[in-house]
């Protein structure tokens, strides 16, 4: 039988991978989970019939969500990974030396239940001595934890459900508390092409609150349009003064020295909505 998966990237455009075999599906407390393997992609992560991870390409995302701000902080020591159930930006995480402890607060345990069993070469680290795994709303996490990390990063899913209020200016304003001084923030902040209010608005409160925000940029062939972009706010460090000889030595596929300052430079239409 012919079997296809189908996600509306937007209401009126699909994308759609033929299935090999449905590995799992569930109806979670928080939403659709499903693991199917397809032809393209390999082994992919749905969440509410949008895909959320594949194994051809989850490298891009997860190495740019991560070692941008991870190498622009000096020496980040405690990391906060805010959504992420699948379990890829701490496994890159936790190759930097400097980082002693990785907090990981995810709201949906299966979520990670699922990743840990079906798509084992992404959630390899989750055991990692270092990393401690919580299960609950980031929101939540953020407000009661003061002055605690020097990196969070947020990967979360798109602004609707759960994550919405991961895209609030009120989050960006618990999150800049909740960072050391020196600390930096990052966050997955959808399509130039689909979602330039989002990411105009997103600048906007992220520049109201920290001293220094950035964009950048990264190709990701299974997310809306290709074109994916990430928000950075930072207290101190400047991404683009970054020191070059911490960067040498990770072990990556997408993300090196180059790629780390060539990410900023923008297109026009891309700079027109930071305006
Ligand atoms: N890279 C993906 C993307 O952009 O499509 C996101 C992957 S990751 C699986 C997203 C995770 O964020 C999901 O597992 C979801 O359960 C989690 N999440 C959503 N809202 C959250 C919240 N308020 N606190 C913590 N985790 C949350």
């Amino acid at each position: 039988m012919d079997l296809w998966v189908e996600e509306y990237q937007t209401k009126d455009m699909v994308i759609a991978c033929r299935v090999k075999r449905t590995l799992h599906e569930e109806k979670t407390p928080f939403q659709e989970l499903a693991v199917v393997d397809t032809d393209q992609f390999g082994r992919m992560l749905l969440l509410d019939n949008v895909i959320q991870t594949t194994i051809k390409d989850e490298f891009v995302y997860h190495e740019m969500i991560s070692h941008v701000a991870l190498n622009t902080h000096r020496s980040p020591a405690k990391v906060l990974v805010i959504g992420g159930g699948d379990g890829g930006v701490v496994r890159e995480v936790v190759k930097h030396q400097s980082v002693e402890k990785v907090v990981h607060c995810e709201i949906d345990g299966a979520v990670i239940e699922a990743a840990r069993k079906f798509l084992p070469e992404i959630s390899c680290s989750l055991d990692h001595p270092k990393v401690e795994i919580i299960v609950d709303d980031g929101i939540k996490h953020v407000r009661d934890h003061k002055n605690s990390y020097d990196v969070i990063i947020i990967d979360s899913t798109d602004p609707v459900g759960p994550a919405e209020g991961l895209f609030s200016a009120a989050f960006y304003q618990d999150i800049f508390a909740s960072l050391t001084d020196g600390g930096i923030f990052v966050a997955q902040t959808e399509s130039p092409f689909f979602n330039g209010d989002l990411i105009k608005r997103i600048h906007q409160d992220v520049a109201g609150i920290f001293p220094l925000t950035r964009l950048y940029l990264a190709n990701v062939p299974t997310y809306p349009g290709g074109l994916w972009t990430f928000t950075m706010g930072s207290k101190k460090y400047d991404p683009l003064q970054a020191d070059h000889t911490q960067m040498a030595g990770l072990d990556t596929k997408y993300y090196s020295p180059d790629i780390h300052f060539s990410a900023f430079v923008l297109p026009p239409f891309v700079q027109a909505l930071l305006k």
